[in-house]
């Protein structure tokens, strides 16, 4: 969980009527295959000879003492952090310290790579901007304020369904905001996908973070900004979901874990020409003022979208029945006017989102009542 005095509202002041074509900046390459991990050292080879010739290898905690960490494939001057993604997710404070703390042991590094999940992605991506920018990473939360390239970096999933991966964003919980670093040069240079790496990811985790790529999927094709980029990235991760989740063969096997990696880097691809709707619009509220992780509370949420995406939430819930997944019910029993209205507030300010799934006329329907009774729904 994130402190809870973090609790002010995001802020975004966009000026919806000056959206053009976006132009997006893709991962320049893709490794994908079991045992790809194992080419890690040879494909930063190249990279060492940068800056000052070292790299900062960012490792899930869940790895430590487990035999991935036997295989990191680090040289000895290179610095390994494990960070223990589970007290709460990527912090401002966190990056910030983390760059202060390489800088000042050797310098700036000729890269940086993170192996775990979007937490360590998030952090890996930030940290790669933060080791060429000055000041703290709270500067830099929002779209295209990030003033130079970072360094090269290189992303390893270790379990699947966020996108993060692929996206143009670090998303980082600051003081006042919740909010990514987002531009060019936030996407990795290059991601390994080794379908391998998530095998001990738990079931219900397994679940929460692959219905993290249906969602996306369900609310990229549901609003104004779907086109047929968007589509084809978003069916195709879409029908390797139901594969995986609903279909003959389904569960986390290891052909199926194969094709989770796929959707998830699809259905990220799917929403980055697209965009996230209302599930995503109430998560960033819950997580921002309650802390709850952004998968699970994407399932929480969806549960209850029926009239919004009625195909999407009958499937979800055939996914649940079928994985005997357990959903809490009547949160908001316990949540006071003030809670709520904090949390509606960070969603509200999500003008984006609620355009995409709303239409033109959004501001009419995505009132802070409407709003707040969509919280009251969990
Ligand atoms: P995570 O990185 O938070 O990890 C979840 C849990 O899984 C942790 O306990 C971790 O230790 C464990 N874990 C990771 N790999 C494992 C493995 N192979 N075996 C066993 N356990 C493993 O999970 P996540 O859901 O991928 O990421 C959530 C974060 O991603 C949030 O901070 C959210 O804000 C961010 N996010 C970012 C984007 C983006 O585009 N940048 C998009 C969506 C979410
Ligand atoms: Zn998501």
């Amino acid at each position: 969980m994130f402190p809870k005095k973090a609790t002010a509202e995001l802020c975004v002041t966009i000026d919806l009527t000056s959206i053009m074509h976006k132009n997006f900046k893709n991962i320049d390459r893709v490794t994908y295959g079991r045992g790809s991990f194992a080419q890690l050292s040879q494909t930063i080879a190249p990279v060492r000879s940068e800056n000052n010739n070292y790299f900062v290898f960012i490792v899930d905690h869940y790895f430590k003492g487990k035999p991935l960490s036997a295989k990191l494939q680090n040289e000895p001057k290179d610095l390994v952090y494990y960070i223990d993604v589970d007290v709460y997710e990527p912090t401002t404070d966190q990056v910030d310290n983390l760059r202060n703390d390489i800088l000042a042991k050797k310098g700036l590094p000729s890269g940086v790579v993170g192996i775990g999940g979007g937490s360590v992605m998030d952090i890996a991506k930030a940290l790669s901007l933060m080791l060429t920018n000055e000041g703290s990473s709270t500067l830099y939360q929002g779209l295209n304020l990030v003033k130079k390239p970072g360094i090269y970096h290189l992303g390893v999933p270790t379990i699947s369904g966020t996108g993060a991966e692929v996206s143009m964003t670090a998303v980082l919980t600051g003081p006042e905001k919740k909010l990514g670093l987002k531009c060019d040069w936030t996407v990795f240079n290059q991601v390994i996908l080794d379908p391998e790496l998530i095998e001990t990811v738990p079931n219900d985790w397994w679940f929460y973070t692959g219905m993290d790529t249906y969602i996306h999927c369900i609310e990229s094709h549901n609003g104004i900004r779907n086109n047929a980029f968007s589509l084809a990235y978003g069916d195709q991760a879409l029908q390797l979901c139901r594969e995986i989740y609903l279909g003959e063969k389904a569960g986390q096997t290891a052909y199926n874990n194969d094709k989770l990696m796929v959707a998830s880097l699809m259905g990220g691809l799917s929403l980055t020409y697209s965009e996230v709707g209302v599930c995503h619009a109430i998560s960033y509220g819950l997580s921002k003022i309650l802390g709850t992780r952004h998968c699970f509370a994407n399932c929480v949420i969806f549960q209850h979208l029926q009239d919004i995406y009625p195909l999407g939430v009958k499937e979800f819930k055939e996914m649940i029945k079928k994985h005997k997944i357990e959903l809490p019910q009547n949160l908001s029993k316990s949540w006071n006017e003030e809670t709520i209205s904090k949390m509606a507030n960070v969603s509200y300010n999500l003008p984006f989102m609620w355009h995409h799934a709303l239409g033109d006329n959004y501001k009419e329907i995505a009132t802070m009542d409407y709003i707040k009774d969509l919280f009251k729904r969990l």
